[in-house]
C-alpha cells in the first residue's frame, strides 16, 4: 500500500508521515529531507539541488523524478509494506510520473491524505519552526519551545532554522505550492483515493489521532 501525503509547506506532512511510518510498516520518503541531507554532505545531487531549495523553488523534475525512481527500487528490495510519499508529488506532472514508476512494480497510490491548514497559520508555523540537527525533532519557538533555547529536549542536539523558513521565502513557497495543489487534489480525487484531514487550529498530537484512522480504513 502506497500513500501520498499532501499539504502546503508547514501543514505537518513530515510530522504525520513520521508518525504513520512508526505505527505501520511504511517507508517514509521525504524528498525535502533527501535534498537537505545531500546538500549538507555536498554530494552531486546536493550541488544540483542547492540553489532551488534555498530560494524555495522546486528542484527540476529531471533531478527529482530520477531520485524517486531510485528510492522506489531501493524500498521494493527492502520489503516494507509500502511507501509514504512526503513532499512528492508537488506537480501534476510528478503525480503522473509517480503513477508510471509504481506501475512498473504493479503498484499504485492507494490513498492520498490532504492535510488542510489555513495559509495565515502556515506562515506563523513555518517562520517559528526550529529543527534538531541530529534527530530532526521539530519545535516551534512559541507553540512548542524546547526547555532550553536552541537545544533539543530529546537528544541535546543544536536546533536550527531552515534557510527556506524565513518569512519571505515561506511566502514564495506557499504561493507556488498553492497553484499546483489544486491540480493535485483534483488528480487524486478523480482516482477516488483522496481523503482530507483538517489541521487548522490543531496541534500535531490532535492530527496524529486522525491520520492512522484514515489509513486503517483503507487497509481493511
Ligand atoms: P520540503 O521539506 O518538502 O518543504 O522541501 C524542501 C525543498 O526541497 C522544496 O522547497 C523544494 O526546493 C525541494 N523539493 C522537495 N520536494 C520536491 C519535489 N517533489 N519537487 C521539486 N522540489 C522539491
Amino acid at each position: 500500500m502506497n500513500i501520498v501525503l499532501l499539504g502546503l509547506p508547514g501543514a505537518g506532512k513530515g510530522t504525520q508521515a513520521k508518525h504513520l511510518s512508526n505505527i505501520f510498516d511504511f517507508y517514509h520518503l521525504s524528498t525535502g529531507e533527501i535534498f537537505r541531507r545531500a546538500i549538507k554532505n555536498e554530494t552531486e545531487l546536493g550541488k544540483r539541488a542547492k540553489k532551488y531549495t534555498e530560494s524555495g523553488d522546486l528542484v527540476p523534475d529531471e533531478i527529482t523524478i530520477e531520485l524517486i525512481k531510485k528510492e522506489i527500487e531501493k524500498v521494493n528490495k527492502r520489503g516494507d509494506e509500502g511507501i509514504i510519499f512526503d513532499g512528492f508529488p508537488r506537480t501534476e506532472n510528478q503525480a503522473e510520473a509517480l503513477s508510471d514508476l509504481l506501475a512498473d512494480f504493479d503498484q499504485e497510490i492507494d490513498l492520498c491524505i490532504y492535510i488542510k491548514v489555513a495559509v495565515d497559520e502556515l506562515i506563523i508555523r513555518l517562520s517559528g519552526r526550529r529543527i534538531c540537527e541530529d534527530c530532526k525533532a521539530i519545535y516551534h519557538i512559541k507553540f512548542n519551545p524546547p526547555a532550553e533555547e536552541g537545544i533539543c529536549d530529546q537528544c541535546g542536539g543544536n536546533l536550527y532554522q531552515r534557510t527556506d523558513d524565513s518569512e519571505e521565502v515561506v511566502k514564495n513557497r506557499i504561493e507556488r505550492n498553492k497553484q499546483e495543489m489544486e491540480k493535485l487534489l483534483a488528480y487524486y480525487e478523480e482516482k477516488g483515493v483522496l481523503e482530507q484531514v483538517v489541521g487548522t487550529g490543531k496541534m500535531p498530537e490532535d492530527v496524529k489521532e486522525e491520520t492512522p484512522l484514515v489509513v486503517k480504513e483503507y487497509r481493511e
